[in-house]
């Protein structure tokens, strides 16, 4: 399972995030996931959820933005949404294009609760 292996190295990240705040819980953990990174957002929750039980993390949500896939025209520069990244320019009808964004995978805040002063945000 895919995700499950997704899951490990970001629980990783985010203990390694939340070691200096002794005690302390993380509460949320946001997220980037580009379309074409393959990643299914609830299926990634799933694994999540069950691998940081009795953790630092331990239920923890995870806020997943998913990021569409966005092409640019080498002819004329229009950057453009796309579905399929297989698509010609809808300005130029070039097929010379490269992909902007769709591949995210990273983690773009946390946040950690150290018990004293409610919530705090990390980035
Ligand atoms: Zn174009």
């Amino acid at each position: 399972m895919h995700e499950l292996a997704i899951a490990q190295s970001l629980l990783k990240i985010v203990e390694e995030e939340a070691l200096p705040y002794q005690g302390a819980k993380v509460t949320r953990v946001k997220l980037l996931i580009g379309r074409l990174s393959g990643v299914v957002p609830d299926a990634l929750k799933f694994a999540f959820e069950v691998i940081s039980q009795g953790g630092v993390a331990e239920g923890a949500s995870l806020e997943i933005q998913e990021v569409p896939v966005r092409l640019r025209c080498h002819q004329c520069g229009e950057v453009f949404v796309v579905d399929n990244p297989f698509l010609t320019c809808p300005h130029c009808e070039g097929t010379g294009v490269e992909m902007v964004s769709g591949r995210e995978l990273e983690i773009t805040g946390m946040e950690i609760e150290d018990g004293n002063q409610g919530g705090q945000e990390h980035p």
